[in-house]
């Protein structure tokens, strides 16, 4: 019952992705997408991941405890510079001015550089601000060793002549960089982009993946990824109720008929977003629909006779995946990971340091 972080599945959607080409670059940011930095890293280490990306600097730290040897990119704008030296974090530049104005922490420091093709967060807007950043490095002998950029709309499904603008772009200002200076990595593809195997980045040698190592698509489903993430809760109260009366605060469900309500004690204050309501749960393998909205810490259903107190529900599992609520419109991947509190009993499967019954995380 509770949450269950299936590590094995990890491990496994890393293996498939280095399966259509690349190595994994490993976005962990936010707490590992909300599942858990420590045994997520741990994992990702043992089966030899080398690149971790992260967005902060605390994030950076916790990452460098857990994967010794790895190499470990902050991708937000860093002026604070103590736990880049002492953890020796990588450093995503930002800008050509940002360069300039931090040059006195920069000695050693493994830098790349960002292209800003299209999203206006980080990176070089021109081909002429990333020339003048790579002039600065060689000129004062920085360490650049990375040349990356993101996609805005690699997962849009409504945006694909620019997504191609964006990926000629990077593709026509990274071979020219790549001309004129060596660099160790080059990578741009998140996970949607992962799936396009666009030719023009036949030059990267990574893909930064975060969702699908996690087992979700953004975008159409992958039959091939594992979902890593379950949740289980019990039926907590049944109520046979008459045709007419409400269910929950206010008076948004009303039974049309005689009805049997079935009660979770589970609700948005544990994470469960109001997104999930716009698909069924299952109990016992059998569907049934969530009525009346999802509250703080509460949700019901509408239910038959064969369901009792105590039965076990599957919230999302195999049945109803994260990214299946996703493709209803109502909800992205990451928000439904990432909005899970720890509230919830969680337990991981298949950890390296788990033995069969106990979980060395929680
Ligand atoms: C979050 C993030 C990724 C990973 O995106 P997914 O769609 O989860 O694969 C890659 N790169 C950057 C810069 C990111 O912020």
């Amino acid at each position: 019952m509770g949450v269950t972080i299936d590590l094995n599945a990890i491990r496994e959607n890393k293996r498939r992705i280095e399966a259509l080409g690349r190595p994994v670059f490993a976005v962990v940011k936010n707490n590992a997408y909300n599942l858990g930095m420590e045994p997520v890293v741990t994992t990702l280490y043992a089966e030899g991941v080398r690149h971790f990306m992260v967005t902060t600097l605390d994030e950076g730290s916790e990452v460098r405890v857990h994967a010794p040897e790895a190499n470990v990119l902050v991708m937000n704008p860093v002026y604070e510079w103590s736990a880049v030296h002492r953890d020796g974090l990588d450093v995503a530049i930002g800008s050509y001015d940002w360069l300039v104005s931090q040059r006195h922490e920069l000695d050693g420091v493994r830098l790349h550089l960002k292209l800003d093709v299209g999203m206006n967060r980080f990176g070089a807007k021109t081909f002429e601000e990333a020339l003048a950043i790579l002039a600065f490095c060689q000129d004062e002998k920085l360490n650049l060793v990375g040349l990356c950029t993101h996609f805005p709309l690699a997962d849009a499904d409504n945006a694909e002549i620019e997504h191609s603008v964006h990926v000629e772009r990077f593709a026509d200002w990274s071979t020219r960089l790549i001309e004129r200076h060596s660099f160790e990595v080059v990578h741009a593809a998140n996970s949607a982009a992962t799936l396009q195997a666009d030719p023009r980045l036949g030059h990267c040698t990574h893909v930064r993946v975060g969702i699908f190592l996690y087992g979700y698509s953004s975008v159409e489903a992958v039959d091939w990824l594992v979902p890593a993430f379950h949740w289980e809760t019990e039926v907590v109260a049944v109520h046979d109720i008459e045709a007419g009366a409400h269910v929950g605060y206010g008076t948004g469900y009303t039974a049309p008929s005689k009805e049997r309500i079935a009660v979770l004690s589970v609700g948005y204050g544990d994470g469960l977003m109001r997104a999930r309501r716009h698909l069924s749960v299952h109990i016992n393998g059998r569907a049934f629909p969530f009525v009346s909205n999802i509250f703080m810490s509460h949700s019901f259903l509408r239910v038959d006779e064969t369901v009792q107190i105590g039965d076990r529900v599957e919230l999302y599992g195999n049945e109803t995946k994260i990214d299946d609520v996703t493709r209803t419109g109502h909800a992205n991947n990451s928000e439904q990971l990432c909005a899970r509190s720890w509230r919830v009993p969680h337990r991981f499967e298949g950890g390296i340091l788990c033995t069969q019954a106990t979980n060395p995380f929680a």
